[in-house]
């Protein structure tokens, strides 16, 4: 930020030396992502829904939520609609600077998982979603609250994906109700439809998916375009965040960059896969930390207002 003032500032200089007072700019207000409105605000008002499955009331519920937010911090907010298996399944997007530049997603899935199948005790229990789901979510609303548009160099998209995370699951599991379709469902469900119906080409997407563990190790994932991986982690480490973003391979994932790196996009997932708590009951909102959302949530400003 500050080295977007040095060409303000020697403009004004110059027209001083010329004898002339400057006529008074607005200067736009500088906010910084806040991890802890990203938390208190964010993750708890999606964790008052409850579970917030593929086709429930509360998933709907926070896909109004979500888009009334992006309106409300000046973003045009779009739906898109589709249904998969039966299941009405719904994609919210939010655009700024719209034409300025080459287009950059921000994507994160904002459903949460409908059985806890990795929880030994409970697994037809919903998982409450608050790394798995919530995190993602709040630091993208947060974005949205925090970016400075005049400073993008890019129209910028925060696209808030659903039906990621049923993978492996049926709309049995999904509905609750019979007769009901038991055919397996794939992952990233909403991903792939966004992906498949672009109109533009975006320069890179960059997905946020389980990154508000409060002990948090987010490496290099496999699959993910390399260059722009290294790019964030070298942001990260200026910011002092290298104990947490680790400049090594160590996961390769399916996850919602998956659709666009299939369609020639360059996308990474920025996703701490070292979570105990990973699809059982007990991925609660004491299981996040406000810190770990500001530390993804200024490495991803950093990069967008500096580029
Ligand atoms: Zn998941």
């Amino acid at each position: 930020m500050l080295r977007k003032l040095a060409p303000a500032f020697l403009w004004l200089s110059g027209i001083w030396l010329i004898g002339c007072a400057p006529a008074p700019t607005p200067t736009p207000a500088i906010k910084n992502f806040d991890g802890d409105y990203a938390y208190r605000v964010f993750v708890n008002e999606q964790m008052k829904l409850g579970p917030r499955p593929t086709g429930s009331a509360a998933n709907r519920a926070l896909a109004d939520y979500i888009a009334a937010q992006l309106k409300q911090f000046g973003w045009t907010a779009v739906t898109q609609d589709l249904q998969y298996r039966g299941v009405p399944i719904r994609n919210v997007y939010g655009k700024i600077a719209e034409g300025r530049g080459p287009l950059i997603i921000l994507g994160a899935h904002f459903d949460t998982r409908p059985r806890a199948d990795q929880d030994a005790k409970n697994p037809d229990q919903p998982v409450p979603g608050a790394n798995d789901g919530a995190s993602g979510v709040a630091v993208l609303l947060e974005l949205a609250r925090a970016l400075n548009a005049s400073a993008l160099k890019n129209e910028v998209w925060l696209a808030f994906f659903d039906a990621e995370d049923n993978g492996e699951l049926n709309a049995c599991d999904l509905l609750q109700k019979q007769p009901c379709d038991t055919t397996r469902w794939a992952w990233s469900v909403g991903t792939e439809y966004f992906a498949a119906n672009l109109t533009a080409k975006p320069e890179f997407v960059v997905i946020v998916d389980m990154i508000g563990d409060a002990d948090q190790d987010i490496y290099y994932e496999m699959s993910s375009d390399k260059p722009l991986q290294e790019q964030l982690w070298a942001i990260a480490a200026r910011l002092g965040y290298s104990q947490n973003f680790i400049a090594q391979f160590k996961w390769n994932m399916e996850d919602d960059h998956t659709p666009f790196l299939r369609r020639g996009i360059r996308a990474i997932d920025i996703i701490d896969f070292d979570y105990p708590y990973w699809h059982t009951t007990q991925d609660t909102a004491d299981k996040v930390s406000a810190a770990s959302l500001q530390r993804v949530g200024r490495v991803l400003q950093t990069w967008l207002e500096a580029r």
